[in-house]
């Protein structure tokens, strides 16, 4: 419910709504996002006094915003660096592990190995090699499903991926595109003080996932505030 005011409680202006001179209060929606945003407390706002305050508002509101987005990119930064210490085993129930299973989790990627591969592969099938070309195709297929394992895992909270399973196939039929899928089972192991592992990156992991998360939920809070109470705000 909006008062009645004679005068603005902020700049004091008087309201009125005749034809010749109109200045109302208005809506409280821009009012809490100047309270919010501004040091400005005032109960309410007139048209006069809103605009310059709303634009103010909105200008500190996404330099909050940008802060926060900041936070979060330094901390995406050092996860990065980090992830490659999640390990990745094909065993189901490995020794002296202690865990909490969480979720499957699953990577598939999909490149191109294109006409001259094939060449290269008729060519090295005849003299019975390897063909350089199509295995270093199918490890860069297989570190990009491992990295997004690996992303997956520590944005449920695990450190480690149990019984990995690895497949390849053909896809695209003759325009030989090479698909590699990986799936295992997220888990959080308990015991990383007892294993054979780089705890110490782990844990930090763990660490930086916990600030992430705060930093999403201030994010998340920051947007739904500012689109409840006017979407205009959030563009341009
Ligand atoms: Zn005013």
């Amino acid at each position: 419910m909006q008062e009645k005011y004679e005068f603005c409680p902020n700049c004091q202006s008087k309201i009125s709504s005749s034809i010749f001179s109109e200045n109302i209060i208005v809506l409280e929606s821009y009012t809490r996002l100047i309270n919010r945003f501004t040091e400005n407390r005032a109960l309410a706002h007139c048209q006069k006094c809103q605009p310059d305050l709303l634009e103010k508002a909105r200008s500190n509101c996404f330099d909050i915003l940008e802060e926060l987005k900041e936070k979060l990119n330094a901390q995406t930064f050092k996860l990065r660096k980090l992830t490659q210490f999640v390990p990745i085993v094909t065993l189901q129930v490995p020794q002296d592990w202690k865990y909490k299973s969480l979720e499957i989790v699953s990577a598939q990627t999909v490149s191109g190995t294109g006409i001259i591969s094939e060449i290269a592969s008729n060519w090295t099938d005849f003299f019975g090699k390897d063909s350089k070309f199509y295995s270093e195709k199918i490890k860069g297929g297989e570190e990009k499903c491992k990295s997004i394992l690996r992303a997956q895992t520590i944005k449920l909270g695990g450190n480690a991926i149990l019984g990995t399973d690895i497949d390849y196939s053909e896809a695209g039929g003759s325009k030989g595109m090479l698909m590699v899928c990986m799936a295992g089972t997220a888990v959080k192991i308990t015991n990383l003080d007892e294993l054979d592992y780089n705890s110490v990156a782990l844990n930090e992991i763990d660490e930086i996932m916990n600030v992430v998360e705060q930093l999403e939920i201030q994010i998340e809070e920051l947007t739904q505030f500012v689109e409840k109470n006017g979407n205009s705000f959030t563009r341009n």
